[in-house]
């Protein structure tokens, strides 16, 4: 079955900076769902920050089998109620691939439920990435090494919740180390954030970046049907209980 995703985009920095409009003329947005594109088993559109209600309807998420976040400016202008509704999309189920400076995206910020701060520099230095699980699925052909010649540092300590795995860590030129695609579970969606993605290098133009982002998207699909009633907590009350009880004791209710 087709993959359904939504490529977000914060769309800003395109039409701010000329480097990053000649970069990505459709946007960075367009660029991934244009790659994403590529593969026949997946099936990708774009929403962006302009949007109303940021592209991010309840019917297009309920129609989005993962989504990725790029966004790096404007996290504050993301409008509460939208990441509200993301998160529960992704705790049904929904998978979320958040991209490079999306590490302090609200959403992000709000399913880790930790500051996700790091350390960063811009000096178009060299990153050398490591598969720490050339098993995992989203490292499926991917080599054990591989460079970006010119890149943002960033760098450790990450300030995200232990990850469920590490699948990729980066080494920089100028000497830091940072875990570079890590895996979560919230509910019954699946989260990877990877690092590569500065918007003045041509980072999703990179082959290796495009076939994990691909595999990251395939691993991340919802394994079953969505948990729909995942934010409710019904009441039971003890005559309703699956097995005859008696009451004890006193209660506030
Ligand atoms: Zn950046």
């Amino acid at each position: 079955m087709t993959i359904r995703v939504t490529v977000w985009g914060e769309n800003v920095h395109e039409h701010k900076h000329e480097v990053v409009g000649k970069l990505y003329p459709e946007g960075m947005h367009g660029q991934i769902a244009k790659t994403l594109n590529e593969d026949p088993e997946i099936e990708a559109r774009t929403a962006t920050l302009q949007e109303p209600e940021h592209g991010l309807t309840k019917e297009v998420l309920a129609n989005t089998d993962v989504l990725t976040w790029w966004g790096h400016c404007a996290h504050g202008d993301v409008d509460d109620a939208i990441v509200d509704r993301v998160q529960t999309a992704v705790l049904q189920g929904m998978g979320l691939l958040v991209l490079h400076s999306g590490h302090f995206a609200k959403i992000f910020k709000r399913l880790m439920g930790t500051s996700c701060a790091l350390k960063w520099r811009e000096a178009g230095e060299k990153e050398r990435l490591w598969c720490c699980n050339p098993g995992h699925a989203i490292a499926q052909g991917v080599p054990h090494s591989f460079e970006l010649e010119h890149t943002e540092m960033y760098g450790e300590p990450f300030g995200i919740p232990t990850p469920d795995e590490n699948v990729f860590i980066s080494w920089f030129q100028g000497g830091e180390v940072f875990r570079s695609g890590c895996t979560w579970r919230r509910g019954a969606g699946k989260i990877f954030y990877f690092r590569p993605g500065h918007e003045t290098y041509p980072i999703y133009y990179n082959e290796t970046i495009q076939l994990i982002l691909k595999n990251a998207v395939k691993w991340a699909k919802p394994e079953g049907t969505r948990w729909t009633d995942v934010r409710d907590a019904p009441h039971v009350p003890a005559d309703k209980a699956p097995e005859p009880i008696t009451v004890h004791g006193g209660s506030v209710h």
